[in-house]
């Protein structure tokens, strides 16, 4: 295991209990800019990376497809999440952007439906985990490493599908993510992303129960600051000039084995997000 790991696994953060009427972090996603001063500056120009965040995932990167390991969650959120997109949108032959793809669980998943699958993230070494591990499957991806709003000016309306899954909480200001999201899709097409919901639940489930009681990730894995109200969602989605089309939980069966979709959008949830256009899928 990691230095780093262990580091965190010794030291874990303080487990601040989350303020009950959530005063702190209520009603726009503005409160992440807190931690900006912990962001970089990085050689795309842009100052929204969280440089410990991409360390920590650096650090794990040679387990991404260990399905039993710190990823095991995102191996059992996978099916529910791409079938949850295939569902919604067509996918063959279609240009599709994942934006934090980390190892490519949900990149190779969307190119087994035939997608042109172009993905990004942070951390090179979850890239070059990525770009290995398409290979050996014989799956042709896309891979680059470079923060979303970088692809911006040279991809702008590029895509049929963005994606963007698990990733929002580890930045220090989603909205710009989010911002970016939707100048990359075309008009007309879709956005998805899935994140945490910010309540008691959520707090005992993702933080309390899978970091400390079962140990599923590493401490330290989630902020629960970073967590995002579906609500909070919607506004930026707004101000990014896209439409929420639908809100969808994913809820763990039994001890979080697998995960199946759901009403409930307390904990983990999916958001499917278009573009006003004339293109439709
Ligand atoms: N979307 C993938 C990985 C989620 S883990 C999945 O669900 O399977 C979060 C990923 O976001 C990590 O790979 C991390 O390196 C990446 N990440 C964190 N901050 C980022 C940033 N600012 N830009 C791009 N990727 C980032």
């Amino acid at each position: 295991m990691n230095e780093n790991l262990h580091a965190s696994a010794a030291l874990p953060p303080p487990l601040a209990m989350p303020n009950p009427d959530n005063s702190v972090v209520d009603s726009t996603l503005g409160h992440t800019l807190d931690h900006a001063k912990d962001s970089l500056v990085n050689t795309q120009g842009t100052a929204n990376v969280d440089r410990d965040e991409v360390a920590k995932f650096d650090a794990i990167a040679a387990r991404w497809w260990d399905t039993q390991g710190e990823f095991a969650p995102l191996h059992r959120l996978n099916p529910v999440r791409t079938g949850y997109v295939a569902q919604r949108v067509a996918l063959s032959g279609r240009k599709v952007l994942d934006v934090g793809c980390g190892g490519g669980l949900l990149a190779e998943a969307l190119a087994r439906h035939g997608a042109l699958v172009t993905a990004i993230d942070m951390s090179s070494a979850a890239i070059d985990v990525a770009e290995l591990h398409a290979l050996s499957e014989g799956l042709t991806i896309d891979y680059r490493c470079c923060a979303v709003e970088s692809l911006v000016h040279e991809h702008e309306q590029r895509y049929d599908v963005v994606t963007c899954m698990e990733m929002l909480e580890h930045v220090p200001d989603p909205t710009l993510v989010i911002k970016a999201l939707g100048r990359l899709v075309k008009p007309g097409g879709s956005v998805f992303v899935s994140t945490l919901n910010r309540n008691w639940r959520s707090f005992a489930t993702a933080i309390v129960g899978a970091e400390y009681l079962i140990g599923l990730v590493p401490r330290g894995t989630h902020d629960y600051a970073r967590f995002i109200r579906p609500s909070e969602l919607a506004r930026t989605a707004r101000e990014a000039d896209l439409t929420l089309l639908d809100l969808t939980g994913m809820q763990p069966i039994g001890l979080g084995q697998s995960f199946r979709l759901s009403r409930d959008v307390g904990v983990n949830y999916l958001a499917h997000l278009s573009r006003p256009g004339t293109v439709s899928l």
